[in-house]
Order: C-alpha cells, then sequence, then structure tokens
C-alpha cells in the first residue's frame, strides 16, 4: 500500500476515552473495517513482510478474526480462530495469562498440523500479555509461530518486550 493509503486507514481509528475503564482511551478499528479501502490497505499491509512465509493466519478474539479472515482471502490462506477460554466445545489447547487485575485464558480448536507456518494477527497491542499468550499457544499446539502483526502499537506499556517481535502498522 501506498503512505496515502496507509494515512488514510489511519485517519479511520475512532477513539473513545474511559474505556473499558477509566484512564483507558479505547482504540476502536470499526471504522476503518467498514471502509472497503481502508480495509484491503490494512490486511495487505499486516500481510507484507510475511508474504510467503506462513500458512495459516491465526486471528485474536474478536477483532483479530475480522482482519484474519480478510487478510486470509487477500492471500490465500485459511484461518484459526484464537478464542477466549470457554467457547470451544472441544479445545486443543489452553494458555492462561495474567491481567492488570485477574488472569485471563485462550483456547483453540485442534486444527493445526505439526510444523504448520503461523501467523498471529490481532487490532492493538497493549501489554502484551494476549500476544505472548497466543505464541504460547501455537505452540502447544505442535505448530510454529512464523510472527505476529497488529494494526496499532500503544507505545510506554512495554508490550513489545513481553509479546516478542512484531510488525505494527501504526504507533501511539
Ligand atoms: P494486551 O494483552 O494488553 O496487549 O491487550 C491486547 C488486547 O486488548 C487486544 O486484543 C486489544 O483488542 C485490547 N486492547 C487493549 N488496549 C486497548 C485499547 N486502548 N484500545 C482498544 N483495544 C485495546
Amino acid at each position: 500500500p501506498s503512505e496515502a493509503e496507509m494515512a488514510y486507514a489511519e485517519s479511520l481509528f475512532a477513539l473513545t476515552p474511559d474505556f473499558p475503564e477509566p484512564g483507558v482511551l479505547f482504540r476502536d478499528i470499526s471504522p476503518m473495517l467498514a471502509d472497503p479501502k481502508a480495509l484491503r490497505t490494512t490486511a495487505e499491509a499486516l500481510i507484507h513482510p510475511f508474504s510467503g512465509q506462513f500458512d495459516i493466519i491465526a486471528g485474536i478474539e474478536a477483532r483479530g478474526f475480522v482482519l484474519a479472515g480478510v487478510m486470509a482471502g487477500v492471500c490465500g490462506s485459511g484461518v484459526l480462530p484464537v478464542r477466549k477460554a470457554g467457547k470451544l466445545p472441544d479445545p486443543a489447547g489452553y494458555v492462561e495469562y495474567a491481567l492488570e487485575y485477574g488472569t485471563a485464558a485462550i483456547e483453540a480448536p485442534g486444527v493445526l498440523k505439526p510444523g504448520q507456518r503461523v501467523l498471529l494477527v490481532d487490532d492493538v497491542l497493549a501489554t502484551g500479555g494476549t500476544l505472548a499468550a497466543s505464541r504460547t499457544l501455537v505452540q502447544q499446539l505442535g505448530a510454529e509461530v512464523a510472527g505476529a502483526a497488529v494494526v496499532l502499537e500503544l507505545e510506554g506499556l512495554g508490550g513489545r518486550e513481553v509479546a516478542g517481535e512484531v510488525h505494527a502498522l501504526f504507533n501511539a
């Protein structure tokens, strides 16, 4: 994608102060997903550095599902949904991770083949806990992490140190 296309996509974040709790500026990619040009730009830019290096795209619930689906359509790969725990009848892997208060857990269905190369995708990288747990989950399933991509990286939260190498389209 061109610089102008990227700038247009970046202009489509919706910012909501104090959601889901006081002090958090929530950055919603919904306007980007709703715009055909920005959606295509975003999907292509997320894939670009990893082209030819992965077999399947793991989308992290919930906005990562949408991104992964569109990316898979663009590059002709499959999709693995990384789910919040408790939604799958027969999960093949389970990883718990710490949140600011309490813990969260993710699961995935048992559809990966051994050694399959998985590209992880999510909308926002904050503390990195979700992405780090997703890496562990893919490894637990006997597959390989080919890389990780997010639309937006929030700087100053140390996400990159926790999540490992991440391709971020935008920073804030
Ligand atoms: P973390 O595990 O802290 O990196 O958080 C990442 C997950 O939380 C992603 O799936 C995001 O969707 C969501 N998230 C965290 N902070 C924000 C924010 N400020 N705006 C939108 N989504 C966020």
